[in-house]
């Protein structure tokens, strides 16, 4: 396992990234990866929470949890603990999981990708590396399939066959943390027709292989004050533009080269432990806002007002919801052939969706009970400035048992994480990252006994006899 400072050296092989319009030579010297790096870096940190982040391995010796293969409801509900835990950097890990999930539909396919599979899996687990998955690609006119498009790279695809591997072209977009991991795990984002052999193509490359450039885009875009923004001033991570321009890859990095029917499948099994982990966290979101909505609540004095039970009533029942689907998806796991144990689709689509489709409403009912001091609440500059403090601890005081202080710091993480630059991010990401409503529509269509449920309407109008 790699301590912090060595996943920090790490990162210093010459990759090529784009920052705020410039190119940014050594990552760890950049005031604007300070504090993606240092989360990223946190992660490596074993002795953190030791249970949680190691388990002794069948060796007997400490093993590190993150490259743990689940095989069992425990060990999977340990898996998604640690995630929630963790930085995106090492969340999307979970790439690694999908591909191992559809290890045995790449076998019958070709032996090669199943064991290109197992020997990336074997080699990110011994070298402590993290992952990012690069699926949705820029896509042009939406209504028009690859070949159609103006530009032939607005999608990846293969622009040179050689006996020891291929060239590709294109690029991925919204990758998170795509500066700050080892490997790119690259998929199609469609299923392919006939014709489109060359999009359908899923890979591995490092994140430093000649003719990558990763352009970032952060959320925020100056240092910021921990008490007015506790959440954005100490979690940032950046989402990237990767292009590929004219990139190598080796045979034994390939897991998919033109079998085209097999992109859609593909893509549908890899989208699983992406969204596990984007339902855990909505859970945990709905958690804090029922918390900070009752905060609010306490010290402004309305808690006992029946309209402002009422919104905190919502926010409980979309928080128990997800947690429900969450729980759900953990306990009706499904198994692999090799025995690995996975979360249910079922309950994570579900969940997800539900979890989106409501966010933005969940929201509005916060900001119904702040007020428009969520927005003009003074800074802690102003707070510190003695020549204001006390016009600040006589002005926004409201009872004894609550400090001026605590009252700004509870306002500041709601206009963080719902109404300033973050809250934008996070309603948007909510809806979009891991597919958006349609996604989710379209895998429940697909997933649901539709069979069975006419059989059942047949049956009860008398159809059959
Ligand atoms: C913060 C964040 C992080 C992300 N991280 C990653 C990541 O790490 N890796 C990764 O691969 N992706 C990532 N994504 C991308 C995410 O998966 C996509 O945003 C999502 O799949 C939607 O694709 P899109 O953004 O291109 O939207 P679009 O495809 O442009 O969708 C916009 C709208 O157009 C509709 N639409 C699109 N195509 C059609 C069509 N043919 N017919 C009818 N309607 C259509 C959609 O249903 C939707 O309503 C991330 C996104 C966010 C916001």
């Amino acid at each position: 396992m790699k301590t912090p400072d060595e996943y920090r050296e790490s990162l210093r092989d010459g990759r090529v990234l784009y920052l705020r319009g410039r190119r940014v030579e050594d990552i760890t010297l950049e005031p604007g990866f300070a504090v993606p790096l240092a989360n990223g870096a946190a992660d490596y940190d074993y002795d953190a929470d030791p249970d949680l982040r190691t388990y002794i391995g069948e060796s007997g010796e400490r093993e590190n949890r993150l490259f743990q293969i689940p095989r069992s409801e425990e060990e999977l509900a340990l898996r998604v603990e640690l995630m929630r835990t963790m930085s995106p950097v090492s969340a999307s890990v979970g790439a690694l999981f999908a591909l191992l999930n559809a290890e045995e539909l790449l076998a019958e396919v070709n032996p090669d990708y199943a064991r290109n599979v197992r020997a990336l899996y074997e080699r990110c687990r011994d070298e402590d590396l993290r992952i990012a998955q690069l699926v949705t690609d820029p896509k042009g006119d939406r209504s028009r399939k690859p070949l159609e498009q103006d530009d032939p790279d607005l999608y990846l695809h293969v622009v040179e066959r050689r006996d020891d591997g291929i060239v590709v072209r294109g690029a991925k977009m919204h990758i998170t943390g795509a500066a700050l991991v080892h490997e790119f795990i690259v998929l199609p984002t469609r299923g392919m027709g006939p014709g489109e052999e060359d999009y359908a193509v899923a890979f591995a490359v490092p994140a430093n292989a000649p003719g990558i450039k990763i352009i970032n885009r952060d959320s925020v875009s100056e240092p910021l004050s921990t008490f007015d923004y506790p959440v954005s001033g100490a979690h940032q991570m950046p989402e990237g533009l990767v292009v590929f321009d004219d990139v190598f890859v080796p045979n034994d990095r390939i897991f998919l080269l033109g079998e085209q029917r097999l992109a859609a499948k593909l893509t549908r099994k890899l989208g699983l432990w992406e969204r596990v982990l984007g339902l855990a966290g909505m859970v945990d979101r709905a958690r804090l806002l029922v918390g900070a909505a009752q905060l609010l609540a306490d010290y402004n004095g309305i808690g006992k007002a029946s309209h402002v039970m009422d919104k905190i009533t919502d926010l409980i029942f979309y928080a128990e919801t997800l947690d429900m689907a969450l729980q759900s998806a953990i306990h009706n796991y499904k198994t692999t052939p090799s025995g690995m144990v996975y979360p249910d689709g079922k309950s994570i689509n579900l969940g997800k969706y539900y979890g989106a489709s409501n966010y933005h409403l969940m929201v509005r009912n916060i900001h119904d009970l702040c007020g428009a001091i969520v927005l003009t609440l003074p800074t802690e500059a102003d707070y510190r400035n003695p020549e204001l403090t006390g016009d600040l601890e006589k002005y926004l005081h409201t009872h004894d048992g609550v400090t001026v202080e605590e009252r700004m710091r509870l306002y500041n993480l709601v206009r963080d994480i719902t109404a300033d630059t973050r809250g934008g991010w996070d309603m948007v990401t909510t809806l979009q990252s891991g597919g958006g409503l349609a996604a989710q529509k379209i895998l429940t269509y697909r997933g649901f006994d539709m069979d069975g449920a006419k059989a059942l309407a047949r049956r009860q109008a008398g159809l059959d006899d």
